[in-house]
């Protein structure tokens, strides 16, 4: 099975260090324009945008870590969180629900869209 979907804790937390990146990449992006003040200025406000982001994603994935169910994974034993009503162990990847209708399914992320 290809294991394509990740956990979502762990999805939003690589979002968050990526922003952070990005955020020092376009803010060092402005030394090549420290001719153009205005340019600078858009740089350096666009980098601080980023790093602001990030923090309010980290702030974010705390609140939701606290909502997420902690479980022990039947694959490789170790304590992982799940959000949702599928999601993926933190540590091997495998598809674990909340759901007992959906045990033994396909793992599919539209389960976690809310229907009825
Ligand atoms: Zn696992």
């Amino acid at each position: 099975m290809a294991k394509k979907y990740k956990n979502k804790i762990n999805k939003i937390r690589s979002f968050a260090l990526s922003l952070i990146f990005i955020g020092f990449v376009i803010m060092y992006g402005a030394i090549f324009f420290r001719e153009n003040q205005i340019l600078v200025l858009i740089f350096m406000t666009l980098g601080l945008l980023c790093i602001i982001g990030s923090t309010v994603v980290y702030a974010w994935i705390g609140l939701l870590s606290t909502r997420a169910v902690q479980v022990v994974c039947p694959n490789c034993g170790k304590h992982t969180k799940v959000l949702g009503r599928v999601d993926m162990c933190m540590y091997c990847n495998e598809p674990l629900t909340l759901d007992p209708t959906l045990e033994g399914q396909e793992f599919n992320e539209a389960y976690n869209k809310k229907s009825k």
